[in-house]
């Protein structure tokens, strides 16, 4: 069993008070390491190396600044297997699903890698023959990142890598259940060298003491997390005693709606991806799936079939489809939404209970559930389920399903799976959602805006939107002799 370390100023350490703890597989309750459990102190001597590192940093060439990045993507790709292998027994997601996770959060440094070499400025008109009024763009500053277990390496590739080519350095605090995967890509910051204190990771159990240091030490510029709107809004509200920079990616209730000229086959195949990848534990997983009446009959037989065919086991054995769910408290929200559904009048079509024979005993699994006859009256229409059960509505109109759509206090994701164009922009326009997949389910890409509106979050990550949270602009009105 491996005792692992944290990475300060580019050397490992223990915390300061010498605590450790567990982690654990889901899949089979076996430890997997130990880990050191920061407190506050070691808080401060990260945020203290990544605010002593931001000059050095901010000030390097953008061109240097992308070689660096460039060669933290190159070792995050040539380690993809040994990645992808750590992030499934930390987190229990299938192998496949983890690989494509490490790799997409490296694309992430590979094109800001890029972007950071475009950080344009502007020259504006003066208001005389002498003036001339230039705008700059410069980082924030020390930026805290709070990521959630359900992506351990994307998440943090996709904060560092906007952050870093702004121009700022970073303290990361992983989720405690996923710290394994954090301290893998220190390895490769230390490797790819990084400056010291550019790249800090610690891991802990105490995130409530780690970010209240985070919102009130004034060495921190910026915070950006991920997580619950719960903890969200905890740290907005925190965030206002020194205005803190906040940007926030949260929970989502994504409608899934499948019109009657829909390519069925194509709608199936991506609502069960968007439903049960990583055991329906993603903010953007299809939450409600609305069927036009005319084609719900067919679409719940194919999807039903398709549900009853995926494998439910450890995310190492090939073939698996589904993994454990991350822990007790989460079969417990799952089981709670299907037992409220259940006792509405929802019919249970197939799953509804968790698997409790061996393999499964040693985790917790559930089994792929659908339900039919759901209402919106039930706790699964109005919160975030976070597990593998996929409720299914019916409506009759473009209208209806748009505003039952829109009627949650969440605005992440949607989809909508329709052959016609006009009805894309149409329907596409009319919901109230950071992003809306057109017969497609895959939302996550570098050169995109992800986040969301209303309670789902502030701010966006990917593409060149994304740098902007980590720039502040400078304006100088300069008079000549
Ligand atoms: P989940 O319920 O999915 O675990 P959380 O919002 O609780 O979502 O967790 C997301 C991240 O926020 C994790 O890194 C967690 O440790 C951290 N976190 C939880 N509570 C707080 C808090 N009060 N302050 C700062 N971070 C927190």
């Amino acid at each position: 069993m491996k005792a692992y370390q944290m990475l300060i100023n580019n050397r490992w350490v223990e915390a300061a008070g010498g605590r450790r703890y567990e982690v654990t597989n889901p899949a089979t309750g076996e430890v997997l390491g130990t880990v050191p459990d920061a407190g506050v102190e070691d808080a401060r001597a990260a945020i203290d190396a990544a605010y002593e590192a931001f000059p050095v940093w901010s000030r390097m060439p953008a061109l240097e600044r992308s070689r660096a990045m460039r060669r933290l993507y190159q070792l995050i790709m040539d380690r993809v297997d040994d990645l992808a292998r750590l992030l499934t027994q930390e987190q229990g997601k299938p192998l496949r699903e983890a690989r494509a996770e490490v790799i997409n959060g490296a694309e992430f440094v590979n094109w800001y890698a890029e972007e950071t070499r475009r950080i344009y400025g502007e020259w504006i008109p003066g208001n005389s023959e002498k003036h001339r009024i230039w705008v700059i763009r410069q980082p924030v500053g020390v930026v805290a990142a709070i990521t959630p277990w359900n992506f351990p390496s994307s998440m943090i590739t996709r904060k560092i890598a906007p952050a870093l080519a702004a121009g700022c350095t970073v303290v990361v605090k992983p989720a405690p259940e996923t710290p394994l995967s954090a301290l893998a890509l220190a390895e490769l910051v230390l490797e790819a060298e990084l400056p010291p204190g550019v790249v800090n990771i610690i891991t802990t159990t105490d995130a409530p003491a780690i970010g209240q240091e985070f919102l009130t030490n004034r060495k921190v510029a910026k915070l950006s997390f991920t997580g619950s709107t719960e903890v969200g809004k905890l740290l907005v509200a925190g965030s206002a005693q020194q205005l803190k920079r906040v940007s926030l990616e949260l929970g989502g209730h994504a409608p899934f709606i499948i019109f009657d000229d829909a390519d069925l086959d194509l709608a199936v195949r991506h609502a069960v991806g968007s439903k049960f990848r990583n055991a329906g534990q993603t903010c953007i997983c299809a939450n409600r799936v609305f069927v036009q009446e005319s084609v719900a009959e067919a679409f719940i037989e194919k999807f039903l079939a398709a549900v009853k065919a995926l494998k439910v086991g450890n995310g190492l054995d090939a073939g698996t489809d589904i993994g454990p769910l991350i822990n007790e408290e989460a079969y417990e929200k799952v089981e709670s939404h299907v037992a409220d559904a259940r006792s509405r009048g929802a019919a249970v079509l197939c799953g509804g209970h968790r698997l409790t024979e061996s393999p499964y005993d040693r985790g917790v699994f559930y089994a792929p559930t659908v339900l039919a006859q759901v209402t919106d009256d039930m706790k699964i229409m109005q919160e975030e389920t976070f597990g593998p059960v996929a409720p299914i509505l019916t409506f009759r109109t473009e209208e209806e399903v748009i505003a039952r759509a829109n009627d949650t206090t969440y605005g992440l994701a949607a989809y909508i799976f329709t052959r016609s164009l006009s009805r894309s922009v149409r329907v596409g326009e009319a919901l109230q959602y950071g992003m809306v997949g057109v017969n497609e389910s895959l939302l996550s890409n570098p050169q995109a805006p992800f986040g969301g509106v209303k309670e789902s979050g502030l701010g966006r990550e990917g593409g060149h939107h994304g740098l902007e949270p980590f720039l502040e602009y400078k304006y100088m009105n300069v008079m000549l002799e």
